[in-house]
């Protein structure tokens, strides 16, 4: 019954009661437990639908098994989203869900100053929620390295697209550890999309809410 059900265990099954999720949207009972067994997701999914805690949850979960240990500028888990406002959000999300855990994370977004940014990457961390431009420049700086990045996210893809994203994410997915676990969601699957998918997911899980 409700996330237990799903797969979700301890602190993270405390958080989303205390979230006052109860019932899983389906987005969440679709996408959590493949993602629990290790497979992609290309996910059909409109704002609001709970993809923020569909991709999130599973996770913490993994990460919550690792040790404290990081690389210096690297992310265990990459989101990549279209907008600073959405970016904020998913973080706000995770740091109510990873309530009680010992999980790091940080913003990396245009617009505002990079040597908080920098700073904040110096020591590494679990969750790194970022738009593709300001990523993109602080990559090539050197000042954060994503090849120990084994999960990836892809949030509103297609508006990536839209914003002229989609080399940028290109890249940024490349530039991850091979063996990664790698979800996208996108509202819309213009052929673009579908090809970036057909890029970078491995025998993804088809997930339409
Ligand atoms: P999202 O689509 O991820 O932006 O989520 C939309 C809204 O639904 C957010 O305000 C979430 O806090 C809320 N939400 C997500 N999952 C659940 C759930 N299982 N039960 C109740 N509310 C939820």
């Amino acid at each position: 019954e409700g996330f237990a059900a799903l797969g979700i265990t301890g602190a993270l099954l405390k958080a989303t009661e205390t979230a006052g999720f109860d019932t899983p949207k389906p987005i969440q009972a679709q996408a959590i437990p493949a993602q629990l067994e290790g497979r992609d997701i290309l996910g059909v999914a409109q704002t609001g639908s709970g993809k923020t805690a569909a991709f999130s949850l599973p996770i913490l979960a993994k990460i919550a098994t690792l040790g404290s240990k990081r690389l210096p500028r690297t992310a265990r888990a990459l989101i990549l989203a279209p907008t600073r406002e959405l970016a904020v959000q998913i973080e706000d999300t995770i740091k109510v869900l990873a309530k009680g855990m010992h999980i790091s994370t940080a913003l990396v977004l245009g617009g505002v100053s990079r040597h908080s940014q920098v700073k904040r990457m110096a020591p590494g961390v679990d969750i790194l929620i970022a738009t593709p431009g300001r990523l993109t420049d602080l990559v090539r700086e050197g000042e954060v390295k994503l090849g120990e990045t084994r999960w990836l996210v892809l949030d509103e893809a297609d508006r990536m697209l839209d914003m002229g994203f989609i080399h940028d994410v290109r890249r940024l997915a490349n530039a991850t550890h091979r063996e990664r676990q790698t979800a996208l969601f996108s509202a819309t699957m213009p052929s673009e999309i579908e090809q970036l998918a057909r890029g970078i997911l491995k025998d993804p899980v088809h997930v339409e809410v």
